[in-house]
């Protein structure tokens, strides 16, 4: 915690920079942005809002001065990560929301340069205005989420660009002594390949400000997808538990040769059903987890299966229809597959509301319910539907649209550690952690996304409900228990929120020391989101 007269001192230089409104300390604003969906989260000492990368200069300059932790955020929707919490309480959040501007769409090469509050709604409004022949890459996280920030976290989305770090092109970064780097061929001013060539010529320096501490990012160039000639939405529905090695399996060679393009995701039947209804409560009088008897209803009313596949086609139509063929094929011993297009969904929705007319189709539309959302994303629209699944485990329905997990009292930890794209790796992290998962009175929701040809990321989630304080520890007990098995079992995390990072970041680890020296010589005050990923100077981390 900065002390009062240096954050007094502090607040008057903020304000002198960036006018009245460029920092507050007001304690109602502080309780919102200390609001997590973790089990704990850090209140902050104040929220400075830079409007430019001149404002983010300046305003880190005076953090710099009165020793003040600066932990920026685009726009703070790291739901389940930390949301916009910093590592530890007192930091001043540079809440860089107000720096939202498109700076460039190209509609010919396919590619946008943004500001770090841009949205994924702001985006894709303006790509399908100026830059129709293609589509964005979206997150689950919600329309207000930002694009900046999980692509420097790594993120994923759903389309064949699904892997944001191989879209980037291009990078505008404060450093802590209030150097503006740009990297690729950004710094050649004129370079005609800036924004389409990303590694520049000499290191390559922009993973280093990619879930690191390094800088403050305030400008990203990202490539879009080309809308593809045709394209197919399809499910897989496998009935069978023990069928997920073999499913993987199965579809692994389709990846490899990129016959399946798009970031294909395996959900459990939980998972899809969480994002359709809270846990049925009333049913289990207060019990948790469900029964398997009670689990397999769900799956009935839902229609979902024990295991199910989605994703997409796309290229041409001659390729589509060759792909379908082949998945057809791959799939058949598992499971049940499914094609929709846009023809079928539009026939669907009609068909629902002439039926619904009549008191039928329910069944029907509770399907169009669970399979829209995930249509539209794997199109590049942005969709609050996901955020929704954080609802599961409360005990009393969250207000009006409660889009913001935390306006709804969602506890929510995400746990995601990544696999060899292989049936049997997939089978061990089942049988490592979701026994944990029951002991802990918790129901196992997990996806399983085909990120690359040769990985998968598993996204397990704690889901639990922050007005019981009992469940909230136990969650806490269950993340770390799953954790610790998959240290054990091999499986690392692709990415880590503010709340499991002590469980990766080791001491001795020449990793970890190497990141320490690095963040030695660009932040040797450890200004910049100390704790964030780079383990804090003062514990001696970076020593030899
Ligand atoms: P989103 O709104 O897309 O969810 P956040 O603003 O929550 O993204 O960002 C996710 C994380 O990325 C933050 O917790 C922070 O650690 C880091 N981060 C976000 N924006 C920046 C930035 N502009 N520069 C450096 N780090 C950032």
């Amino acid at each position: 915690m900065p002390s009062a007269t240096s954050l007094d001192s502090a607040l008057s230089a903020w304000r002198a920079a960036l006018g009245e409104g460029g920092v507050t300390s007001e304690g109602a604003v502080l309780d919102r942005y200390a609001r997590t969906t973790q089990p704990e989260g850090a209140r902050p000492a104040c929220v400075v809002y830079p409007k430019s990368t001149g404002d983010v200069r300046a305003a880190l300059a005076i953090a710099a001065e009165h020793g003040i932790v600066a932990y920026p955020i685009s726009r703070g929707r790291n739901w389940g990560y930390g949301d916009a919490c910093a590592p530890m309480s007192g930091a001043a959040i540079f809440d860089l929301s107000g720096m939202n501007r498109i700076i460039e769409v190209n509609p010919e090469l396919g590619y946008v340069v943004v500001e770090p509050g841009v949205t994924q709604a702001q985006l894709y409004a303006r790509v399908r205005e100026e830059a129709p022949g293609y589509w964005l890459d979206c997150t689950g996280a919600g329309e207000d989420a930002s694009v900046l920030g999980n692509v420097i976290e790594r993120g994923f989305g759903h389309t064949p660009y699904g892997d944001h770090v191989r879209t980037l092109c291009g990078m505008e970064i404060v450093l802590a002594d209030g150097e503006v780097l740009r990297t690729g061929f950004c710094h050649y001013g004129g370079a005609r390949a800036a924004h389409v060539y990303p590694y520049g010529v000499g290191p390559i320096l922009d993973g280093l400000f990619t879930q690191s501490n390094y800088g403050i990012v305030t400008r990203i160039g990202l490539w879009l997808y080309p809308r593809p000639e045709a394209f197919r939405f399809f499910f897989v529905r496998v009935e069978r538990e023990d069928a997920l090695g073999a499913l993987v399996d199965a579809l692994r060679p389709l990846r490899m040769r990129g016959i399946l393009n798009s970031a294909v995701h395996i959900g459990n039947d939980l998972r899809i059903i969480s994002s359709l209804r809270r846990y049925p409560w009333e049913t289990t009088g207060g019990a948790a987890p469900l029964t398997p008897e009670l689990r397999a209803r769900l799956r009935r009313e839902h229609g979902v299966g024990v295991w199910n596949v989605s994703g997409s086609l796309a290229g041409t139509a001659g390729h589509v229809r060759a792909a379908a063929r082949a998945l057809r094929r791959a799939v058949r011993p598992v499971g049940r597959i499914a094609f929709v297009d846009d023809r079928k969904i539009a026939l669907a929705h009609r068909a629902v509301s002439v039926l619904g007319r009549f008191g039928l189709g329910g069944r029907l539309a509770r399907q169009l319910e669970a399979l829209i959302p995930n249509y539209g994303l794997l199109k590049g629209i942005p969709t609050d539907a996901p955020v929704i699944g954080a609802q599961w485990r409360l005990r009393a329905p969250a207000p009006g649209a409660a889009c913001d997990p935390r306006d709804a009292g969602c506890g929510l930890l995400w746990i995601s550690p990544v696999l060899p794209l292989r049936g049997r790796d997939a089978e061990d992290l089942v049988a490592m952690t979701a026994p944990l998962f029951a002991k802990h009175g918790f129901d196992f929701l997990a996806t399983f996304t085909m990120l690359n040809e040769r990985s998968m990321v598993a996204i397990l989630n704690v889901a639990f409900d922050k007005a019981v304080a009992e469940e909230t520890r136990a969650a806490a007990d269950c993340y770390h228990a799953v954790m610790g098995a998959l240290r054990s079992g091999g499986f690392v995390p692709y990415r880590l929120s503010v709340y499991g990072m002590r469980e990766w970041v080791d001491r001795e680890d020449v990793f970890w020391r190497t990141a320490g020296r690095i963040k030695r010589a660009l932040d040797p005050r450890d200004i910049i989101a100390r704790g964030r990923y780079v383990p804090p100077l003062d514990a001696g981390m970076d020593s030899e």
